[in-house]
């Protein structure tokens, strides 16, 4: 039995992200069976839990994992393989490559490789969306991550080879695939990948499937112009509308990107309660544009936060995707119009919305699970600390993150991974390259 029972004490700073933007000092927070049970308790309060272990949180931050809401963590197999092009050249180059290399075993891997990865970083939760979603899951979850993943869903057989009838198959079978893995626990997904590779009639089957299983939905919702282009010419209207009328937007769901919506599109998004992941760094890399986030904020869209995959964001690391989110909001805006809190409840508690557990994690409050990550603030580029919140966006690097719990149960300590051996993941992954590289006879770059 794990231990995932403990008392973190004299906090320097223990940002909340609850609704009114807590930030306590000298706190002290209590988790028991992985649940947050109490925060600053009194002394005698403190004394029924004498027999948990404590922790010191002095000069460390305290803060929820970063929920990164929309990846594809295999992809960390494709780093760098894509440079230089838009997001028409990537897909032509990467499709190609995934066909190659991306078997169920390196998916398995990759999941893992982005898990850790990600975990290490102060990534607790990601919403992912990746063929072979079972193994691709069984990986990332050996790493000790939140992972939320589901069957993906293509008209035509892609590189996994589905045809649409097995696609609906797995679906049906999910919840046994999920408790079967086990893991931390993450709401049954359905993941079309977007409205220009499904068709009217499939997406509307998925959201009928969902509407019975209680499923939710992460597809890719306008990425760029030339998607809106292609989605209006094959069904005259934009993809909200898309996922509107075939009753998408009926299930809780999350967009991936949704770059270029009109203000009917936030209208609709918002009467639905979707959550769009915004993901500046990989639009920034792919020139796909640049999300109003403002706009989108003052229509009360929730707005969550993701890095994309690794072959067009090269990293998951959710510190720069902060960065990027508040310089891109200060440049196009004004810096009066960049609020750090709302920026950080994008990463937390509206990623928590963004995977359907918006009850569960993404603030640290009395009640949810302590998905927790400890920074240490020893750093000399971290000296000194006149406003904390500015700290973590612009100087907080991920290498910051020094503890990690999900499920209140620590998968990194000391800025180590407990459940995976690094190097060993390192050769594991270095010698399928090596294969793949070997079988096509790649150049090697
Ligand atoms: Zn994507």
């Amino acid at each position: 039995m794990e231990n995932n029972s403990f008392i973190i004490e004299e906090i320097s700073y223990l940002i909340t992200a609850n609704e009114n933007h807590d930030i306590l000092r000298d706190a002290t927070i209590v988790v028991v069976d992985g649940t947050i049970v109490a925060i600053n308790p009194t002394a005698s309060e403190l004394s029924q839990w004498s027999s948990l272990p404590r922790i010191s949180g002095l000069e460390r931050a305290i803060t929820p994992g970063l929920v990164n809401a929309h990846t594809h963590l295999p992809m960390t197999f494709l780093r760098g393989w894509a440079e230089g092009v838009d997001l028409d050249g990537f897909l032509q180059k990467v499709w190609k490559a995934e066909a190659e290399v991306m078997n169920p075993a390196n998916c398995e891997l990759g999941g893992k490789l982005g898990a850790a990865e990600s975990l290490l970083g102060g990534t607790t939760t990601a919403l992912d969306m990746y063929f072979h979603p079972v193994e691709t899951h069984r990986g990332a979850v050996a790493a000790g991550l939140r992972h939320v993943i589901g069957p993906i869903f293509f008209d035509a057989p892609a590189l996994d080879g589905l045809e649409w009838e097995e696609r609906i198959e797995l679906a049906k079978r999910w919840p046994e695939a999920l408790s079967e893995i086990g893991g931390a626990f993450t709401p049954l997904y359905y993941m079309p990948h977007s409205c220009y590779t499904d068709s009217f009639e499939h997406l509307s089957e998925v959201a009928q499937l969902a509407a019975q299983t209680g499923a939710n939905i992460h597809l890719h919702v306008s990425e760029t112009r030339q998607e809106n282009k292609v989605v209006m010419e094959m069904h005259n209207v934009t993809p909200t509308e898309q996922c509107f009328n075939t009753g998408i937007l009926d299930r809780p769901t999350t967009f991936g990107h949704a770059v270029h919506l009109s203000p009917d599109d936030v209208e609709m998004a918002v009467s639905k309660s979707a959550v769009i992941a915004h993901c500046p760094g990989s639009n920034l890399k792919l020139a796909s544009g640049i999300a109003n986030i403002p706009f989108y904020y003052d229509s009360d869209l929730h707005v969550a936060l993701g890095t994309d995959g690794t072959s067009s964001s090269n990293d998951l690391n959710m510190w720069i995707v902060l960065r990027l989110a508040a310089l891109l909001i200060a440049q196009m805006h004004g810096p009066h119009t960049v609020d750090l809190h709302k920026l950080f409840a994008s990463a937390t508690r509206e990623g928590a919305r963004a995977v359907g557990m918006q009850d569960l994690i993404g603030s640290i409050e009395v009640g949810k699970r302590a998905d927790l990550i400890s920074i240490d603030l020893t750093a000399l580029h971290l000296t000194p600390i006149h406003d904390i919140m500015a700290l973590l966006f612009y100087a907080v690097d991920k290498t910051d993150v020094r503890d990690v719990w999900v499920d209140g149960v620590q998968v990194v300590k000391d800025r180590t991974l407990t459940r995976v051996d690094a190097q060993q993941l390192r050769n594991e992954v270095n010698q399928r390259i090596e294969l793949w590289r070997a079988a096509v006879s790649a150049p090697s770059h």
